[in-house]
């Protein structure tokens, strides 16, 4: 049959994975942590499962976890959303990513995207008859050209997706930024889809600029979040969205039809577990810890850096080692030093030239260290 998606390969994820596993390579490319969630939460997910919520849970989800994402984002940013009609869970953050835009992107719309992206935005606009077109972050520091996307924007354009703290690159945006896209986006009908899966993996003491926290924005906006990234379990495919009522009346039509709903007995547990903000205030200190253990490891090294502002990835650029491209010197570092890392060119569609490798440093100070190694002696 002819291809709904020609361009599409098997995401960078899976091979990179394989490839790892096939050369027994350290893994720091695919986003996760090498350790297990709270034993506490793992006790509430076993007894939840005993005490019987092993069939269907409401489609929306379960009200208890719903009101407690509502206290939550209540809490954090400000924004009340109602748990009854503003409020999905999901399988993941990428499935509230693909039901969002299955549910408003039509033939021939266009899809602004922020280049490096993380690599399910654009086959699912695709898919649906979309075009996704890049706005491409600049410099090595990854800043943010709001005039370039203020151009970018035209009568076709449905919908902007945003995500901060950035995948891949490590950099999180500032009140300044968040005031300008509201400007440019105000007195237009442009849904805003904004992927906040690291939205509690902030460093240096920076706040969160959460699209809940600016009214305009909120107003027109999907914001997805990741009990996955949160609570260290991204195997259980566990996430939600939020947004206005008439957005997720259209979000809801397509995820009932999609997965209906989503693991009942998981949902009881995290309800009594994300009621208490202990469980993820401090994730951006635990994480900052770790990344600073990745720098200081690397210090001796020829790679170059600028410290991720947020999420368990850092990038490091590495002009001064090889001319080799991205996805040569990746592999390369897979099969000749036993290192595997994400090429960052594979989240970028524009035409890419730069020289960066992205490492997840969501793991134990072990594997971190015998990383370092290997990284210094390059
Ligand atoms: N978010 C994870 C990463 O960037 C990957 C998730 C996935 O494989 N779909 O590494």
């Amino acid at each position: 049959p002819s291809s709904k998606l020609p361009q599409v390969g098997t995401t960078i994820f899976t091979t990179i994975g394989q490839l790892a596993q096939e050369h027994n390579a350290i893994n720091l490319s695919q986003g996760f942590p090498n350790f297990n969630p709270d034993p506490k939460l793992l006790e509430l997910v076993g007894e939840s499962f005993k005490k019987g919520h092993n069939q269907y849970a409401p489609m929306q989800g379960v009200l208890s976890l719903r009101e407690a994402i509502s206290e939550k984002t209540e809490h954090l940013y400000g924004h009340f959303y109602r748990p009854e009609s503003e409020i999905t869970v999901t399988a993941g953050a990428t499935q509230a990513i693909f039901t969002t835009i299955a549910a408003f992107v039509r033939q021939n719309d266009e899809v602004i995207v922020i280049e490096p992206a993380f690599d399910c935005y654009e086959p699912a606009i695709t898919l649906f008859g979309g075009k996704s077109i890049p706005v491409v972050l600049e410099g090595n520091d990854f800043k943010m050209n709001w005039s370039a996307f203020k151009s970018a924007i035209s009568p076709k354009t449905k919908m902007v997706i945003i995500n901060n703290p950035h995948n891949p690159t490590g950099t999180i945006w500032s009140k300044s930024d968040m005031v300008q896209l509201q400007d440019i986006l105000r007195d237009t009908n442009i849904i805003l889809l904004s992927d906040e899966v690291y939205e509690h993996i902030v460093f240096d003491g920076k706040p969160h600029q959460s699209v809940a926290k600016y009214p305009d924005l909120a107003a027109r906006a999907v914001i997805c979040s990741s009990f996955g990234k949160t609570f260290h379990a991204t195997g259980w495919k566990m996430g939600y969205c939020v947004a206005p009522k008439p957005l997720m009346q259209e979000f809801q039509k397509v995820h009932q039809f999609n997965v209906f709903s989503v693991n009942h007995a998981m949902q009881v547990a995290l309800a009594q577990y994300v009621k208490d903000p202990k469980h993820y205030v401090n994730l951006g200190s635990f994480y900052q810890e770790k990344r600073d253990v990745f720098l200081k490891g690397i210090k001796g090294s020829r790679f170059k850096m600028i410290p991720s502002g947020g999420t368990y990835f850092q990038l490091l650029e590495y002009s001064d080692i090889t001319d080799e491209k991205d996805t040569v010197f990746a592999e390369r570092l897979i099969k000749q030093h036993k290192l595997a890392s994400i090429p960052v060119s594979v989240f970028c569609k524009a035409d890419y030239d730069q020289k960066f490798l992205r490492f997840c440093f969501a793991k134990t100070n072990d594997v971190l260290d015998k990383a370092c190694q290997i990284l210094n002696s390059i």
